[in-house]
C-alpha cells in the first residue's frame, strides 16, 4: 500500500493507544494509579537510569513506566496526540495553563537576564512577569501593540541588556483583543541575538487560535504553549495546560515538571483524549459562529468598534501578518459598546442564552469585562495603551445556533440605554 499521512483529526481515537496492553478496550482507560509495578529490580533500575539521564537510551528502548508524576499513559498518550497538531518533537502537559507558562519561564530564565515580551497578555500572565520574575530580577521589556520592529530593537539596545536577552515571550492573537504580533520576524530578532553559547528563545502562547488555526514552531518560534482548558479541554470541566516543542527543550521542560510536580492528573488527561476527539469540528463551528456574530455586531448602532481577526482591513500590517500566520480568525469577539461600564454591564446583565463569565474556547458561548475581571491587576495606564477600557466586552462563542445567539445579541443589546449626556460627550 502507498504510504499515506493521516490528518491529526483522524488520529485522534486511536493514536498512541495499544488495546492489548488494556485487555482490548477500544477506549483507553483511566490509569488512575500512583506507581507502577517493575517486573524485576533491574527493570527498575534500568528505567530510572532513563529518567534520571544516567545513561543513553538505546534504540529499542523506551522509559518505562515509574511513578505517576514521572510518566502515566494518560499522559503519554495526549501528549503523542498533541504533538501531532503542532508537528512538535513532544509535548508536556500541565494542571494548568498557568503552570505550563510559568514552568517554561522559571526553566529558561534566570536572574539578571533580560525577557522581551509582546502586550497585551493573559492577566495571569501579566501578574507572573511583573510581580514574581520582577522578584527574582529578571529584567522585562513590554511591546506594545503600537510599536514596530524597529522601535523594539531600540528598546533592547537602549536597556543596556541586549547580551543578557534571554527569552522573547509572545501571546498572539492576545487575549483579549485579538491583538496579533509576527512571529516570524520576532524569531529572526531572536537570532540575530543568539551566539553560540546562548539561544534567545521564542515562546509563544498560541491558547487564542487553538493547536488548529496557528502552528508557531512552523513560524520559527521554540516553544508553543497553551492554557488546555480553554478550546483543548473544550467543554469548561477542566483546568489543563501544554506545552510544546523540540525534544532537546522538552527534556528541560518535563524535568522541571517532575520536580515541580505540576503535571495534570491522569483523569483530567483522559478528560481531554476525549475532548481530542472532536476538537476539530467543535472548533470549526465556533469560528464560523464568531463570524456571523462579528459581522452582525459590525453593524450594530450601539457598538462603537469591533476586534475580530476576521474584520481586518485587508492592505493593512495586521492583515497582512493574520494571513501569513493564521488559517482562521477563531472564536474570541471583542468590541467596544458605545458608552462605558454602564453600557458595558447592562449588557451583560441583560444576556440569557449567553454565560457571563471569564474562560474562553468552550461549546457554550461566555460573555465577560476584561477590564473589571480578565484584566482588572494589569496597570490602568497601560490598559489605556492595549485598547483594554470600560467599553471593552470579550465574546467567546460557542457551537450553538448562530439564530439563537444573535436574537440573544440583539435583545440584550436593545436593553442598553444610551444617555443624552453620552451622546453628547461622544459626539
Ligand atoms: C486562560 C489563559 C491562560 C491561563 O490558563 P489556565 O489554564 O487558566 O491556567 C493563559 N493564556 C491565555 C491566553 C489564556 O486565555
Amino acid at each position: 500500500m502507498n504510504k499515506h499521512d493521516f490528518n491529526p483529526e483522524s488520529l485522534m481515537m486511536t493514536y498512541g493507544y495499544k488495546p492489548e496492553l488494556s485487555e482490548g478496550a477500544i477506549k483507553c482507560p483511566i490509569f488512575q494509579t500512583s506507581t507502577f509495578v517493575f517486573k524485576t529490580a533491574e527493570e527498575g533500575k534500568a528505567f530510572f537510569e532513563l529518567a534520571y539521564g544516567l545513561r543513553q537510551k538505546s534504540d529499542t528502548e523506551e522509559l518505562g513506566l515509574i511513578y505517576s508524576r514521572i510518566n502515566n499513559p494518560n499522559l503519554e498518550i495526549l501528549e503523542n496526540r498533541l504533538s501531532l497538531w503542532d508537528k512538535a518533537d513532544d509535548c508536556a502537559v500541565f494542571e494548568s495553563g498557568m503552570s505550563a507558562i510559568s514552568t517554561v519561564l522559571l526553566e529558561f530564565l534566570q536572574p539578571g537576564d533580560l525577557l522581551v515580551f509582546s502586550n497585551p497578555v493573559y492577566g495571569g500572565t501579566d501578574h507572573f512577569i511583573h510581580h514574581f520574575l520582577a522578584k527574582i530580577g529578571v529584567h522585562t521589556i513590554g511591546v506594545m501593540p503600537h510599536q514596530s520592529m524597529e522601535e523594539v530593537k531600540a528598546m533592547i539596545e537602549a536597556s543596556g541588556k541586549a547580551d543578557k536577552l534571554a527569552m522573547i515571550y509572545l501571546e498572539t492573537p492576545a487575549n483579549p483583543t485579538n491583538n496579533i504580533v509576527d512571529i516570524a520576524d520576532f524569531s529572526l530578532l531572536a537570532k540575530k541575538y543568539s551566539t553560540d553559547d546562548k539561544q534567545v528563545l521564542v515562546a509563544v502562547d498560541n491558547t487564542y487560535m487553538g493547536p488548529l488555526w496557528q502552528h508557531p514552531l512552523q513560524c520559527g518560534a521554540d516553544l508553543v504553549l497553551y492554557s488546555a482548558t480553554k478550546y483543548i479541554g473544550g467543554h469548561s470541566d477542566l483546568i489543563a495546560g501544554a506545552v510544546l516543542g523540540n525534544a532537546e527543550l522538552m527534556i528541560r521542560v518535563k524535568t522541571l515538571r517532575t520536580f515541580l510536580g505540576n503535571m495534570v492528573s491522569p483523569h483530567t488527561a483522559w478528560l481531554m483524549l476525549r475532548s481530542l476527539e472532536t476538537l476539530k469540528v467543535r472548533m470549526d463551528q465556533q469560528t464560523k459562529n464568531a463570524q456571523v456574530v462579528a459581522e452582525y455586531l459590525n453593524q450594530h448602532p450601539k457598538v462603537e468598534k469591533v476586534y475580530y481577526l476576521g474584520l481586518l482591513e485587508e492592505g493593512t500590517d495586521k492583515y497582512t501578518t493574520y494571513r501569513k500566520q493564521c488559517s482562521a480568525p477563531g472564536a474570541m469577539v471583542s468590541f467596544d459598546i458605545v458608552g462605558g461600564e454602564r453600557e458595558a454591564f447592562a449588557f451583560l446583565n441583560n444576556l440569557k442564552l449567553m454565560k457571563l463569565a471569564v474562560s474562553l474556547g468552550s461549546t457554550e458561548s461566555l460573555a465577560e469585562h476584561p477590564k473589571t475581571m480578565t484584566h482588572a491587576g494589569v496597570d490602568p495606564e497601560q490598559c489605556k495603551q492595549m485598547n483594554i477600557t470600560a467599553k471593552l466586552v470579550r465574546l467567546s462563542i460557542g457551537v450553538e445556533s448562530t439564530k439563537d445567539l444573535i436574537w440573544d445579541l440583539d435583545q440584550a443589546l436593545e436593553k442598553v440605554a444610551i444617555t443624552e449626556s453620552k451622546n453628547e460627550v461622544l459626539g
